[in-house]
């Protein structure tokens, strides 16, 4: 779906006519491509409060990024720890002096929150930010860790949460297509925000702003891992994969290194095979709510050594206002967006034919977190999915299955290409990038919480929505 406003603001007359009337210009977003070996490339600031513990964990990763340097504030809080922790892993971090003057850019702030014990200390991040958040590059990135607020003491617990805020502000304030996202990290389990880490300071997020991703102990240890082909050697099922976000999804687990099945309704199956066909993938024509679906993709799992990956992405909308809502279309939306994938991920348990270790990545949307006029199923069915996940964490976990959802907001998609033309423009604008995302945002939060690297992040339910205001 093309995006007319964007491409208009964007040229060269359009750009001089767009900011002499203050309309928002939409920056074009870097994304991942092919052969990126450095997750990020520039400058990095990295900033600490007193007595953090994730310096190591932001350094050891900073060291896999060879496009990235270093630098540490001069005379900042906790800047000894900073420099003890670039020594540590045999890197620089070179002082950087802020003057307003100074055409410094910085492509990431990164700020280690995780010491911050009472809503004093929250002067901490002040300190760090103020002099230089002006200083972020276009398309640059903030990150900051903190610790997972309910694993605290009271006063700590209070102060930490405080960081939801600050981050969300940031989201809206630092422009030209930059983000800012928060990790938590439970007390030990620092080294398991790497993946995170990664995936929020690299392009792959480029559409995910303003989100929390939690971590908490596993047993994931990154020493030998290929950041690479984070996917070789495992199978993963994606459903609805025929096109749009479905095909993105199975493209970039592929990408990554997985043996892709893809699903889609016999109706799709020419698109279908397309697909497969050009990822050397698996087709598999089926309707998720048909009687013999969870058996027959029980079965498919079977034969290819069990499924380790498994996306519940068919979805589809029939929106009625609740008033004009036909009992066929409140069903069919509730099956085939939820209740399917309840009965295909018990098949897959009972079957023991979804891997240990194994991953179940649901596909949420904006319109389950807010509410929208005219989408009670839809909304019902996919704040269902979050209920899901979080049903399911504990559980899955006594098998070292993670369970996540995303939340795609307005993604350029089939589905978004029959709104109405006023909505679709209200949609695409109404976020802090002020544009829609593309299928491979969506598609690369999914393949970060697919990765074996994020073993520790389980529960979350992340929005890809460029931090749209809807439900925020
Ligand atoms: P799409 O309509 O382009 O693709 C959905 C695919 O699911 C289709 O190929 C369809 O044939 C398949 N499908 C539908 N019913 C099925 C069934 N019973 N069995 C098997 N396959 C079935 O939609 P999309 O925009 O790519 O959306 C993908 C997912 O993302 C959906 O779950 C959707 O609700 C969600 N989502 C999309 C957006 C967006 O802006 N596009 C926003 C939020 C959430």
């Amino acid at each position: 779906m093309s995006d007319f406003y964007h491409a208009l603001a964007n040229s060269a007359v359009g750009k001089k006519v767009f900011s002499a009337i203050n309309l928002p210009i939409p920056t074009p977003l870097e994304r991942f491509t092919l052969g990126d070996t450095s997750f990020i490339k520039g400058a990095v600031l990295v900033g600490a409060a007193e007595n953090s513990t994730a310096l190591d964990t932001i350094f050891a990763n900073l060291k896999l990024a060879p496009a990235a340097q270093a630098h540490v504030l001069a005379n900042a809080i906790a800047s000894e720890s900073i420099e003890a922790a670039a020594t540590a892993t045999h890197q620089t971090a070179h002082t950087y002096m802020p003057a307003p003057e100074d055409r410094a850019k910085f492509k990431a702030l990164v700020f280690d929150a995780t010491g911050i014990s009472n809503t004093q200390e929250l002067k901490a991040a002040w300190a760090f930010f103020h002099p230089v958040i002006r200083k972020l590059d276009k398309c640059g990135r903030i990150v900051v860790i903190g610790r997972t607020p309910e694993t605290c003491a009271l006063e700590q617990r209070i102060a930490q949460r405080g960081l939801v805020g600050l981050v969300k502000s940031f989201g809206k304030e630092i422009k030209n297509g930059a983000t800012a996202n928060l990790i938590y990290a439970d007390e030990g389990a620092e080294s398991q925000a790497s993946s995170a880490l990664q995936f929020l300071l690299s392009p792959k997020s480029a559409y995910v702003s303003a989100q929390v991703v939690r971590v908490r102990p596993a047993k994931f240890d990154g020493k030998k891992f290929d950041w690479q082909q984070p996917l070789a050697g495992k199978t993963a099922l994606v459903t609805g994969a025929a096109r749009g976000i479905g095909a993105a999804i199975a493209e970039t687990l592929a990408r990554d290194g997985a043996k892709v099945v893809v699903l889609d309704i016999p109706a799709m199956s020419e698109d279908l095979h397309k697909v497969a066909n050009k990822l050397n993938g698996v087709a598999l024509s089926a309707d998720i709510t048909a009687d013999d679906a969870p058996a027959l993709i029980s079965e498919k799992a079977k034969e290819l050594g069990g499924l380790d990956i498994l996306v519940h992405n068919a979805g589809v909308t029939r929106d009625k206002t609740m008033g004009g809502m036909k009992e066929h279309l409140w069903d069919m939306v509730i099956d085939i967006n939820i209740a399917a994938e309840e009965r295909i991920n018990a098949k897959l348990l009972e079957d023991g034919t979804l891997n240990k270790g194994g991953r179940i990545i649901g596909v949420s949307s904006i319109s389950g977190i807010a509410g929208n006029m005219g989408q009670t199923n839809y909304s019902t069915s996919k704040a269902a999915v979050i209920g899901m996940v979080d049903g399911m964490v504990e559980e899955l976990a006594k098998q070292d299955i993670t369970i996540n959802a995303v939340a795609p907001g307005f993604i350029e998609t089939q589905m978004t290409g029959a709104i109405p033309f006023a909505i679709r423009e209200a949609g695409r604008r109404l976020n802090s990038l002020n544009q829609g995302g593309q299928p491979v945002d969506v598609a690369e939060a999914i393949a970060f919480f697919a990765s074996p690297a994020s073993q520790g992040a389980t529960g979350n339910i992340v929005r890809v929505c460029g931090q749209s205001l809807l439900g925020a």
